[in-house]
């Protein structure tokens, strides 16, 4: 990407900033607490760590798409009535559940979001989240690093984010308020929410690992105030972390050597183990990594078959 185009991307990534902040001054809206983890702004401090690798010319239209729809996620609130519906019925959620499926959603699920989840200075609009999951192509995802696995990553982005806004404009069409969610610097932590909906269970790695992709997918979510939701109350995946303990293998391989054996804990409860300061440099400078989502077991080999070899031997 040339100095002209990083200054435009720049120049939007501040606007957007500005724009999300004054949210939470929004007294109608969900806010952060003090146990609230702050979000890491890759596109602007990750310069402190290097050049963004990868991120040529072939990167700014989806860098653009991307930013655009950062921007579509808080310019079209102001769309959502007056007097919003609060239930769904069925027959509307499977409409709903359709139409994401057919945009490209593998992974659809439902939770509750609880304020210690939002990013610090950002704030929702219910707490009540449709959780979205994409697949990333596994053959691009096993040249990490590489310029084509970055480009993997950054296409799944741009897809959520224009699926996530296409739903929420659907939900608008139909009388509910919605707020968009973008999978690249959201307003709220992803990997628990698609934890609490029963989707997946969060891996080592810190990423999050599903029957369906693996580790292979990105999430976002669609924040909404429809109360009646088929939100899911157990999690069948908790084995996923027996096995980590087991395997290990992303700690081993991890470039930077930021996947820890020993658990951090945070102030909202989140229990990781991953040191952000030493996957960073390697992060940006390596096209966004991702060997740790490529070297996993559950990338490689059918999670129903890992979880049937396990509890044989365990
Ligand atoms: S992205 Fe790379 S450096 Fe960061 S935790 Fe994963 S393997 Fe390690
Ligand atoms: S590589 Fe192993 S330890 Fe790391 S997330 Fe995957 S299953 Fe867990």
């Amino acid at each position: 990407m040339d100095r002209i185009q990083n200054f435009i991307m720049m120049n939007f990534m501040f606007k957007l900033f500005d724009k999300e902040n004054k949210l939470s001054e929004n007294e109608e809206y969900i806010k952060y607490n003090d146990n609230s983890p702050s979000r890491y702004e890759i596109m602007t401090e990750g310069e402190k760590y290097g050049k963004r690798s990868g991120f040529g010319p072939r990167v700014a239209p989806i860098m653009l798409s991307v930013i655009r729809n950062q921007h579509k996620v808080l310019n079209t609130l102001k769309k959502n009535p007056a007097e919003p519906r609060t239930e769904i019925s069925e027959e509307e959620l499977n409409e709903l559940e359709k139409l994401a499926k057919k945009l490209g959603a593998g992974i659809i699920g439902y939770t509750q979001i609880s304020p210690q989840l939002i990013f610090k200075e950002k704030a929702i609009l219910d707490t009540n989240a449709i959780v979205l999951g994409f697949e990333m192509k596994k053959e691009h995802i096993d040249t990490a690093p590489s310029v084509k696995c970055l480009h993997e990553v950054l296409r799944t982005y741009d897809d959520l984010g224009i699926v996530s806004n296409k739903l929420a404009k659907y939900l608008r069409k139909r009388g509910f308020s919605a707020h968009a969610g973008h999978p690249l610097m959201g307003a709220a932590l992803y990997p628990p929410m698609a934890q609490s909906a029963g989707l997946a269970f969060i891996g080592y790695s810190g990423i999050v690992i599903s029957p369906e992709y693996g580790p292979r997918f990105r999430l976002t979510a669609v924040y909404t105030n429809i109360e009646n939701l088929p939100e899911s109350k157990e999690n069948e995946h908790a084995w996923v972390r027996e096995y980590c303990d087991k395997c290990k293998k992303c700690i081993k391989e991890c470039p930077g050597g930021a996947i820890l054996d020993k658990a951090i804990e945070h102030p909202n409860g989140q229990i990781t183990h991953v040191e952000n300061t030493k996957c960073m440099p390697y992060f940006i400078n390596e096209y966004g990594c991702s060997v740790c989502i490529k070297v996993c077991p559950f990338n490689n080999v059918d999670y129903y078959q890992l979880k049937e070899n396990f509890l044989k031997t365990s």
